[in-house]
């Protein structure tokens, strides 16, 4: 039985003084979704658990410390889907809710499965997810930088997460605030199954962060999925994802992957991304802020 989880942080750049804080988040993630698969729980919940944790973390771009759009406020998208059933849930442009990934995973079992704004916090609301006031979830250093307009080096970015159950589903899940600064009612990939996240019991699963209008021409997540076909490593078909997203689109972004082996591959062509995990091969959580190239590994 092979259990296995990756989540990111995002495709950003990440100073030193934030790559702690960055390490930290990601180890507690991995390890609240790692707790929920070594339970006996599901893929999809090991996802929620580990983005649950992400979302509440100010050091990332989803729920509390997400960036601000035009107006000043903050509009969550979340996605959830599982490889097992094709099922899937989605919500874009939600604000007030300080979990989006758990509003997502309850309208995975509904019709329709993508909501926006208004119609997605009612059923937020009507479904027992925690709400919050929408300034709630606003914090200091945000709104500093959206009044100050500040060239800030290192954003938060948004947060996702893959994992695989003792049942050898597989799963994927994306948070995120956004884009700094983007029109209200902007919706980039994370919410749209294809671009942000996808799972295939089949093949793998995988979740996206980057520029949302490079990453949905390009279909990144199913494309990085389908990569995995004839047995390709996990880290291959990311690499080779995120080069095909080079060639045709202008961008950052990055992407976690993992097979239905329990085989792990992550990519980005952004200077840094944050990315941790842990599979039954590990006694404990690996974290990163770089993806190292082949020639630094020598
Ligand atoms: N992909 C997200 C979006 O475009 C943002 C990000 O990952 O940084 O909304």
């Amino acid at each position: 039985m092979t259990l296995a989880i990756v989540v990111h942080g995002g495709a950003k750049t990440i100073t030193d003084n934030k790559v702690e804080a960055n390490n930290a988040g990601c180890k507690a993630a991995v390890e609240a979704g790692w707790a929920v698969l070594t339970s006996g729980g599901t893929a999809a919940e090991a996802v929620e658990a580990a983005i649950r944790v992400l979302e509440a973390d100010r050091t990332f771009n989803a729920s509390l410390g997400a960036v601000l759009n035009d107006d000043g406020e903050v509009e969550l998208d979340a996605a959830i889907m599982e490889g097992d059933s094709f099922g899937w849930g989605s919500v874009a442009a939600v604000q007030g809710v300080r979990h989006p990934i758990s509003v997502a995973r309850k309208i995975m079992d509904t019709k329709p499965m993508l909501l926006v704004a208004r119609s997605a916090e009612r059923f937020a609301a009507d479904n027992g997810v925690e709400m919050c006031a929408k300034e709630d979830l606003i914090t200091g250093e945000q709104r500093k930088e959206w009044e100050e307009e500040q060239e800030v080096i290192d954003r938060p970015n948004t947060v996702g997460c893959v994992a695989l159950d003792a049942n050898g589903t597989l799963a994927a899940g994306t948070s995120t605030g956004g884009t700094t600064n983007q029109l209200a009612g902007r919706v980039g990939d994370t919410a749209l199954v294809g671009s942000g996240l996808y799972a295939d019991n089949k093949l793998g699963a995988c979740s996206t962060t980057g520029d949302g209008e490079s990453i949905i021409p390009v279909v990144l997540a199913k494309t990085a999925i389908d990569l995995l076909d004839g047995d390709r490593h996990p880290d291959e078909a990311a690499q080779m994802a995120i080069e095909i997203l080079k060639s045709k689109v202008e961008g950052e972004a990055g992407c976690i992957l993992l097979d239905g082996q329990g085989r792990v591959g992550w990519a980005h062509n952004s200077s840094d991304m944050a990315c941790g995990y842990m599979t039954t091969s590990q006694d404990k959580p690996a974290v990163f802020t770089k993806k190292k190239t082949l020639a630094e590994k020598i």
